[in-house]
């Protein structure tokens, strides 16, 4: 089921938090890019973030977690403020051009959605372990590459991946549904199943 809305709210449409300050403050730009620079990968709301930290712990509170797993740069605010919630330490992979990756690292080759590159992520192996239950989080889901290259690095690591939480799923692309297809418990805390940069409407997925 989906609900459809412009800038003027419907009366009998309950949205979430994060759903309500998209529909707010978000911008639908074209070429499929909704800008959320207002409040959540340029300028902060640091309260905001406090919500979605405690809506994941709500949502994952069934599984271990020993640890954050992001990707710099807008993954980081978010994963901070959610590893306050869960207790634990974050760890974020680094973007990196070059190839000369010593040996202490795991690796994974990410396509940059906003920015039409390729970057090799990196993350120490010092940070995650076999005996680690990481749950992976960020700030946006588009194709999924960012996801795969996240996954990949916690699959080389022989961790647990416990989980993935998202702020915003862009569901009218394919990322959520393969990385749902290959059995990962993925929870977005919006998932926007279409919009329009000529008119503003958003059209949110109705969640449970
Ligand atoms: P994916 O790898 O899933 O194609 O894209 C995910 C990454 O691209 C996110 O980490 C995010 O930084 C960026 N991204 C994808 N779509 C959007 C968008 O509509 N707006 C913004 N601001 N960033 C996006």
């Amino acid at each position: 089921m989906q609900y459809i809305l412009g800038k003027e709210r419907a009366k009998d449409i309950i949205m979430n938090f994060l759903e309500e300050r998209i529909q707010k403050d978000g911008v639908v730009k074209e070429n499929n890019v909704l800008k959320v620079d207002s409040f959540l990968n340029h300028q902060m709301d640091v309260a905001l973030f406090k919500q979605m930290g405690e809506e994941w712990k709500r949502r994952f509170a069934d599984v271990p977690v020993t640890k954050i797993l992001t990707i710099e740069a807008s993954g980081i605010g978010i994963a901070c403020v959610a590893s306050e919630c869960f207790d634990v330490p974050v760890v974020f992979a680094k973007k990196s051009r070059t190839i000369n990756i010593d040996g202490e690292m795991y690796t994974a080759e990410v396509e940059s959605f906003t920015h039409k590159c390729v970057n090799q992520i990196v993350v120490s192996k010092k940070f995650l372990n076999s005996d680690d239950h990481i749950l992976i989080i960020d700030d946006f889901l588009a194709n999924g590459c960012a996801l795969q290259g996240l996954i990949s690095v916690v699959s080389q690591s022989h961790a647990t991946l416990a989980g993935i939480g998202i702020a915003i799923e862009k569901g009218f692309q394919p990322g959520g549904q393969t990385i749902r297809n290959l059995g990962y418990r993925l929870e977005s805390l919006a998932i926007v199943d279409a919009m329009d940069a000529a008119t503003g409407q958003i059209t949110f997925r109705k969640q449970n």
